[in-house]
């Protein structure tokens, strides 16, 4: 009998350390690192966005640029940010290759099936450029009808959209003209390549402001919300970036942001 309890404490000993040796391990799993290097929260952004992201001079400036500044102070990480196209930032954020994509990115249903977005931080609208004296006076003279040429950055929301069909609201993708940049976009408006910009309106501000002779048509073409794309693999991430978000639009962090880049008239 003595024989027996001593057994059953010894199994019970033997178990005891193999439980608390799974939890200690099961713990070490929920330490591990928030983001995909540790202390380093990686942003992928396409620097030819004015206000929200470009390069001046060697540094990074914008809207966006700021405000991933300050998440990352709240999350005790470090920002850096690599400047790639705008079209390989969703990919490069599903395969975890950056851990945020924050790039005036509009959220849209397609992409939320390839990643997750957090609250939205600001509201924009797509909208059209034309040169001044154009024909083009309103947005109800744009057609698909092969007339006139849009000139759009690629894979933007204003390149989806404009290459849609005419039941969808574009104008067919044989009357659009991708660029790289918004910028690359203006040049060939300003070279009657193409008749009409598509483009959100805080970048198409600063381009008619640095471009002379180009203008806005009034109206949005398309409202949209802007929001940042992060991996369905790091909920993690999203909820602490939503966090941070909120403090920092509660205590008026963000609107000083946009205020400093976007003066009220
Ligand atoms: N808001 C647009 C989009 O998400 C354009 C963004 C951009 O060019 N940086 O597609």
């Amino acid at each position: 009998m003595k024989n027996i309890k001593k057994i059953l404490a010894a199994v019970l000993a033997v178990a005891i350390v193999a439980v608390t040796f799974v939890a200690c391990s099961g713990s070490k799993e929920e330490t591990k690192s928030l983001t995909a290097n540790e202390g380093v929260l990686v942003m992928a952004t396409n620097a030819t966005f004015p206000p929200y992201e470009y390069k001046d001079g060697d540094d990074f400036a914008g809207i966006d640029v700021e405000i991933a500044g300050k998440i990352a102070e709240k999350l005790g990480l470090k920002l850096e940010i690599q400047d790639v196209e705008f079209g390989s930032i969703i990919g490069g954020v599903q395969t975890g290759k950056f851990d945020m994509g924050m790039a005036g990115m509009t959220v849209t249903d397609e992409r939320k099936q390839s990643v997750n977005f957090t609250n939205t931080y600001a509201k924009a609208k797509q909208v059209v450029i034309v040169k001044e004296g154009s024909a083009i006076k309103s947005l109800d003279d744009l057609k698909g009808d092969g007339s006139m040429k849009y000139g759009v950055q690629q894979d933007t929301t204003g390149d989806i959209y404009a290459s849609d069909t005419a039941e969808n609201g574009g104008y067919g993708e044989e009357n659009v003209i991708r660029y790289k940049t918004g910028a690359e976009a203006i040049e060939a408006l300003k070279a009657d390549k193409v008749q009409a910009v598509i483009i959100d309106n805080e970048p198409a501000k600063s381009f008619v402001e640095a471009n002379e002779g180009l203008t806005i048509l009034d109206g949005a073409w398309v409202e949209e919300e802007y929001a940042i794309a992060i991996s369905k693999d790091n909920e993690e991430l999203l909820n602490k970036i939503n966090t941070a978000l909120e403090e920092l639009t509660a205590d008026g962090t963000i609107q000083q942001i946009i205020d400093k880049y976007i003066p009220a008239k």
